[in-house]
């Protein structure tokens, strides 16, 4: 197994600007991609911004913040980005044609040595590795959300995966920062599949008048010492991606994950969470953010 050395990361949404920041500061050579400028533009801005409150925290010393700062590079296309990988991690919406549509680009583009990680919170990693040549160098990697503050990572064993593998990715969690459990393929793994059902339970309960939000949330800090609430945890996630994990879990494992209506209704208002600024909560802050990094990406696509 050759060394790694870069990372290549797709998808520059609320996970994949962690998992680069992350592997920065681990040393790696750190090459981030994503779709739509806007989402690269406000990864750059957070990576600055994440890296400089570490320094104010006296976490981090201003000459490593700054040396992080530089090892990330911004590809504007999958195979810019990813032909000099040595570990490709992605990491763009939890949709299984999505993750098909990179992984099989992926393969093509990659050098044969280059191992291939998908972040996927419940998506089955052997169907995703089973549209590349190389399944056994196929993993999962699923890291947290903030990325750069939580300390687990869940590494994933496909059918296919080979010990090699496994260790080698784990050693990169480790480099990043990580305390590493390695699990076997399951829909949901360990995590995901016990903070979807909290969750759905919480929207039934809104949805049946039982409480307001606020108060669930604070039923479950305060009674059960839980550090968030549901739906606060909700609004970090996505609800879109929470609703495509709920819909996965109830394909397969049945009823008692059905996602609830209330859900699927916010999501088809628009109100994804933090990200946009709106989710069960309302975050004027981030929608601001959201605003400047479209119109920055206008100004520079009318510039060229
Ligand atoms: P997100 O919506 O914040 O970001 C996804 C990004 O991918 C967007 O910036 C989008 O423009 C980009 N994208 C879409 N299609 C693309 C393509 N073809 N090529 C390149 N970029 C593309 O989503 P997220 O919350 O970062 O989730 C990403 C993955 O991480 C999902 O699989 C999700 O299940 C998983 N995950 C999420 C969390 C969480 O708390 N949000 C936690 C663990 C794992």
């Amino acid at each position: 197994m050759r060394e790694i050395k870069t990372i290549a990361v797709i998808g520059a949404g609320i996970m994949g600007r962690g998992i680069a920041h992350v592997a920065a500061l681990g040393g790696y050579r750190t090459i981030l991609e994503d779709i739509l400028p806007a989402s690269l533009r406000r990864a750059e801005n957070e990576i600055r911004v994440n890296l400089d409150k570490a320094v104010e925290l006296g976490k981090l010393t201003k000459a490593d913040a700054d040396a992080a700062y530089a090892r990330v590079e911004y590809a504007e296309s999958v195979d810019e980005a990813a032909r000099e990988a040595d570990l490709v991690i992605e990491a763009v919406p939890e949709e299984m044609e999505s993750k098909i549509e990179i992984f099989t680009m992926l393969d093509k583009i990659c050098r044969p040595h280059t191992l291939l990680a998908t972040n996927t919170s419940s998506l089955s990693v052997t169907e995703i590795a089973s549209v590349t040549y190389r399944a056994r160098q196929c993993v999962g990697m699923h890291f947290f959300n903030p990325v750069h503050k939580m300390k687990l990572l869940e590494v994933v064993r496909g059918l296919e995966t080979e010990e090699a593998t496994l260790q080698a990715t784990a050693e990169v969690g480790r480099r990043m920062g990580k305390d590493v459990v390695v699990i076997k393929e399951a829909p949901g793994f360990i995590t995901s599949r016990i903070n979807a059902m909290i969750g759905n339970e919480a929207f039934y309960m809104l949805q049946e008048g039982i409480a307001s939000a606020s108060d669930i949330d604070k039923a479950l800090k305060l009674g059960l010492n839980h550090p968030m609430g549901p739906f606060e945890m909700v609004d970090l996630v996505g609800l879109d991606t929470r609703l495509h994990i709920l819909e996965y879990l109830h394909k397969a494992l049945g009823e008692k994950y059905r996602p609830a209506p209330l859900l699927v209704q916010y999501v088809k208002a628009g109100r994804l969470g933090r990200k946009v600024g709106r989710g069960v909560y309302e975050y004027p802050e981030e929608a601001t953010k959201k605003k400047a990094a479209e119109e920055k990406t206008a100004k520079v696509k009318s510039a060229d």
